[in-house]
C-alpha cells in the first residue's frame, strides 16, 4: 500500500495511509487525505482560504478517478462548498454523468447535503483587495462586478507567484486498486468560469489499474493543450517506466507557447512513484507507504522547457 501526493499533500497524507491502514479503499484514501488539505486555510491554493477569482469569489474545481473501471467524477467553479473532492466523488458515484461545474454543480452539492462553509478568509479577502488596488482604483474596483470589459484586468492581475497551486494525491490499497484525486482553487485571480486542468480528467487527472495513475499541478492550460495525466499512463501503458513515462510527458510541453510551470506525479501499478517539474529546482512530493512511520518528502526531476521554446 501507498500513498503519493503533491508537497502540500503534507498535511493529509499519513491520515490517508490510516484510512489504507484501517481496510479502506484507494478513493477512500485519496479523499481523507485532500479533504484534510480543503479544510486547511493555511493553503491558498485549495478549498478554504484559496484565492478567489478576479470578482473576489473563490471558485473550487476537483476530480477523482477509481483505476479500476476508470470511472470518474469531476465538478469545476463550485461556490459555498468546502470539500468538492467528496462531490465529485457523488457525482460519480450517483450520476450518469462525470462532470457538473457552476449552479448545477452547487445544486447537486445541496441536494447531497455537501457541507457548506465560507471559503474566502479575511487575509485572502485583503490579498484579493491588496492586489486589485495595485492594478485598478478604488472606483473601478467597487464597479467591477458590472465591468463590462472584464477581460482587460485579467493580464494586469496575472501573479506569477500566486498564480497557482493544486493538491494531487494518488493511492493504491491492499487489493492492487488505484485511485487519484486533485483539488484546486485554480489560477489566482482568474477571469469567472474559468476551468484548470484540475477537473478535466485526462489533463489534470487519470488513474488506469493496469498501469498506474497520474496527476498535475502548475498551468492548467498547458496541461489541457497536451492531454498530461493520460499520456503519463499512456507512456507507461507502452511500456515506459514510470519516471521516464513523466519525463516523456513534460517533454511534450516543452514546445508550448505560451509556457508555463508544471509538475507532475505518477505512481506505477507496481506501487512504484515519480514526479518530474519544468521549473522548480529543488520541487519535492510525498510518500508513503505502509512500512513507513511517516511520509518521506522526495525530490521532483527537474525538466527544464528549451530554452525560447520552438
Ligand atoms: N493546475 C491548477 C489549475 O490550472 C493550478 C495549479 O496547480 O497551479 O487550475
Amino acid at each position: 500500500m501507498i500513498v503519493i501526493a503533491s508537497e502540500n499533500g503534507r498535511v493529509g497524507i499519513v491520515e490517508a495511509m490510516r484510512v489504507l491502514r484501517c481496510g479502506g479503499s484507494a478513493l477512500d484514501a485519496v479523499e481523507a487525505g485532500i479533504r484534510l488539505v480543503e479544510d486547511n486555510a493555511e493553503d491558498e491554493t485549495v478549498g478554504v482560504g484559496g484565492i478567489p477569482n478576479l470578482l473576489g469569489e473563490v471558485q473550487l474545481d476537483a476530480s477523482i478517478m477509481d483505476g479500476r473501471r476508470r470511472t470518474c467524477g469531476a465538478v469545476g467553479s463550485v461556490r459555498g462548498y468546502a470539500h468538492p473532492i467528496s462531490i465529485a466523488r457523488r457525482v460519480m458515484e450517483e450520476l450518469p454523468h462525470v462532470f457538473l461545474v457552476g449552479e448545477g454543480a452547487e445544486r447537486f452539492a445541496a441536494e447531497i447535503g455537501a457541507e457548506r462553509r465560507h471559503l474566502l478568509t479575511e487575509k485572502t479577502a485583503n490579498t484579493w483587495r491588496r492586489r486589485m488596488l495595485e492594478a485598478m482604483t478604488e472606483e473601478e474596483l467597487e464597479h467591477l462586478a458590472e465591468d463590462p470589459n472584464l477581460r482587460r484586468w485579467v493580464s494586469v492581475t496575472m501573479d506569477p507567484r500566486l498564480a497557482g497551486g493544486t493538491v494531487n494525491f494518488i493511492a493504491q490499497d491492499a487489493k492492487g486498486n488505484i485511485a487519484c484525486g486533485v483539488s484546486t482553487s485554480g489560477w489566482a485571480w482568474k477571469y469567472p468560469g474559468r476551468l484548470g486542468d484540475s477537473p478535466v480528467i485526462g489533463a489534470g487527472n487519470y488513474a488506469d489499474n493496469r498501469y498506474g495513475a497520474a496527476a498535475c499541478t502548475g498551468l492548467g492550460e498547458m496541461t489541457i493543450r497536451a492531454g498530461t495525466a493520460r499520456s503519463v499512463v499512456l507512456y507507461m501503458q507502452m511500456g515506459l517506466d514510470v519516471e521516464e513515462a513523466c519525463i516523456r510527458a513534460m517533454k511534450d510541453l516543452q514546445e508550448l507557447q505560451p509556457g508555463g510551470g508544471v509538475d507532475i506525479i505518477a505512481l506505477d501499478h507496481r506501487g512504484r512513484p515519480a514526479a518530474v517539474s519544468n521549473e522548480k529546482v529543488g520541487g519535492t512530493y510525498v510518500v508513503m507507504s505502509d512500512e513507513m512511520d511517516t511520509y518521506e518528502e522526495r525530490p521532483r526531476i527537474l525538466v527544464p522547457p528549451l530554452i525560447g521554446g520552438a
